[in-house]
């Protein structure tokens, strides 16, 4: 299935669940508003370039729209759409006072030699000089200034995108309103009004997520866990939960494939040896596995944190967790969640189980309109009690109308939609 379809399909599913109006429901079909357009600038081989530059607002029913800003080569409207569409189910199934957008830039690609796509693509992101990043964020901002702002649309980091340039788009949209004004992004470096947690939260979120599952599932003493894609949420959940001297961390993988250890493995050990060698692979004391073996490991829990479709009606009977909680965008397809639900197998689905990143984004908001600095100590106690709140939330749908917790997830975040739809008319 098209990743992107997922949500819908979704939708489709949650939809005789609740009293859905059709107005709500045309309305969240597609975005409330899209801005895009062309920035030329001067790249760093001394020609000029052309990019295509994106802002989707989709929904903002709960309050101002929010979501991340991607930069990559492949980015186009129809992914950006349906990006925005993903963050008003997870912002609502978290009851966040947002809506949902995504933005996005990449190369326009319109009319040039094979040669020079080959080039462009190679080059953006990752090869552009600071200062011609800079330039392009600076042009972006200017761009979409109209429509963000810290009541209207909030951006934050997502692929290729980080801390450096959420600065730069908190300043050049300081300058054309006149004030300094950290609540029009988040993400930001700590220094300019960033949230301490917001690094780890993401995985954090899911950790507690895992924690409320266990509880529930009366698992509470030692676990297995396999984790695939050993980069910034799958290494941090590998720590989280290594710490806590319950859980047993058995293999974890990244794009090279897997490393196995039934006695566990030291994730802070695995994540240097990443680091000297560029790989998880050839780790010390470990087997290998592919990709596709580690997903159907015997495991307490599995946690799919690199690719989306990963869980599909092929292998969902062979995966034999006991819970998979998804820090991962789609990585489980919906005849695959029939499949898990069907064998008992308890999945996390994934705007629930990642939401842990925008929750903090959300508190880091909060922090900037009041002024004010969380100790990492409260940022993570907050995220704490909202996770096990929307967890304990989702499962209640679950259990009320006998359906997976995926299911659930757009039960729960659509009634919120449609209530709040409702009493604004
Ligand atoms: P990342 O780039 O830091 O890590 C991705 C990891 O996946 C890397 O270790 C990479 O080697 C591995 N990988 C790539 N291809 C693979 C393959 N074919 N098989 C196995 N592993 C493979 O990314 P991240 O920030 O950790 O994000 C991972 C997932 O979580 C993505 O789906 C992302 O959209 C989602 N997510 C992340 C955040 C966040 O705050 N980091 C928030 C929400 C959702």
């Amino acid at each position: 299935m098209d990743p992107r379809q997922l949500i819908l399909a979704n939708l489709e599913r949650a939809r005789p669940f609740m009293d859905m109006p059709d107005n709500i429901y045309q309305k969240l079909l597609k975005p409330e508003r899209a801005l895009d357009g062309r920035i030329v600038i001067p790249i760093d081989d001394g020609t000029e370039a052309t990019f295509n530059y994106y802002r989707v607002q989709h929904n903002s029913h709960c309050g101002p729209t929010k979501g991340g800003i991607r930069y990559h080569p492949d980015v186009n409207r129809a992914e950006v759409e349906f990006l925005s569409m993903g963050m008003t189910w997870k912002t609502a199934v978290m009851e966040l006072r947002y809506g949902g957008a995504k933005g996005g830039i990449a190369p326009c690609y319109e009319g040039l030699s094979p040669e020079r796509i080959a080039f462009l693509r190679d080059y953006f992101p990752k090869k552009m000089s600071l200062p011609v990043l800079e330039r392009l964020t600076r042009e972006y901002t200017e761009k979409i200034a109209p429509i963000i702002g810290p009541y209207k649309d909030i951006p934050a980091p997502d692929v290729y995108t980080n801390s450096q340039v959420m600065a730069w788009i908190m300043d050049e949209y300081s300058k054309i309103v006149g004030y300094t004004c950290p609540g029009v992004v988040t993400g930001k470096p700590i220094v300019l009004g960033g949230s301490l947690g917001r690094n780890e939260a993401t995985a954090r979120g899911t950790f507690f997520t895992v924690l409320e599952a266990l509880r529930h599932l009366g698992y509470e003493k030692m676990g297995t866990v396999v984790i695939q894609g050993f980069g910034n949420a799958g290494s941090i959940a590998a720590k989280l939960f290594y710490e806590t001297g319950n859980f047993l961390i058995t293999s974890v993988s990244d794009s090279k494939g897997g490393i196995y250890n039934r006695c566990g493995l030291n994730p802070d050990d695995v994540l240097k040896f990443k680091k000297e060698t560029g790989s998880v692979v050839g780790y010390p004391d470990a087997d290998f596995v592919t990709n596709e073996k580690l997903l159907t490991l015997p495991c307490t829990i599995l946690l799919p944190a690199a690719l989306e479709n990963v869980i599909t009606k092929d292998n969902a009977d062979k995966i034999q967790a006991i819970i998979v909680a998804e820090p991962a965008n789609g990585p489980t397809t919906i005849e695959a969640d029939d499949i898990l639900f069907n064998r008992g197998i308890f999945r996390i689905p994934d705007i629930l189980a990642n939401a842990g990143g925008v929750t903090v984004s959300y508190f880091e908001w909060v922090q900037n309109l009041q002024g004010l600095d969380w100790t990492e100590e409260e940022v993570n106690a907050r995220l704490e009690a909202k996770m096990k709140y929307a967890f304990n939330k989702v499962l209640a749908e679950s259990q009320a109308n006998k359906v997976s917790m995926g299911t659930a997830a757009y039960i729960h975040a659509g009634k919120r939609l449609v209530e709040a739809g409702r009493l604004r008319g």
